[in-house]
């Protein structure tokens, strides 16, 4: 997609800092990083979000996911590493080409802000009312 930053990005026409490619996948440091070795991986064909993306390809990128998870382990002495996909501008979607967050935390940096939040106990009838609803669309 022409004005898509990211696609520009696989096309070498903006600079990125790549970790790894294949086939199907790129993956590169992001800018505005969370914290130490926060990485973007993204499929090679532009697809806008989850809604859109092709299985085969949404495989491939969460397939990088774990070999680059593994990576960040290994290279920074990950203790966890956030896995975080944003779809739609409602929750926070800023770049508009489907893109997969790694987020490591490392011993002793602080909590993440993507993966602590406080457990306060839903209504049973609301959530089970939900799930039927959720359900019925899945064919
Ligand atoms: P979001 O769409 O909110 O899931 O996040 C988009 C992410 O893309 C942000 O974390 C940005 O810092 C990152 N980002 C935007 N432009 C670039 C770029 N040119 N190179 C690397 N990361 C980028
Ligand atoms: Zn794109």
């Amino acid at each position: 997609m022409d004005d898509c930053i990211f696609c520009k990005i696989i096309k070498g026409e903006i600079p990125s800092t790549k970790v790894y490619e294949d086939g199907r996948v790129y993956a590169f440091m992001d800018i505005n990083p969370i914290a130490k070795g926060h990485t973007l991986i993204i499929p090679k064909t532009h697809a806008g979000n989850l809604w859109e993306i092709a299985p085969e390809d949404l495989s491939a990128v969460h397939s990088a996911a774990k070999t680059i998870a593994g990576a960040l382990q290994k290279a920074l002495d990950a203790e966890g590493v956030a896995c975080l996909q944003l779809n739609g501008r409602a929750v926070g979607q800023v770049v508009m080409h489907y893109h997969l967050h790694l987020v490591p935390r490392v011993k002793g940096a602080p909590e993440l802000p993507i993966s602590h939040w406080d457990l306060k106990p839903g209504d049973m009838k609301e959530i089970q009312s939900v799930a039927m609803k959720i359900a019925a669309e899945i064919q």
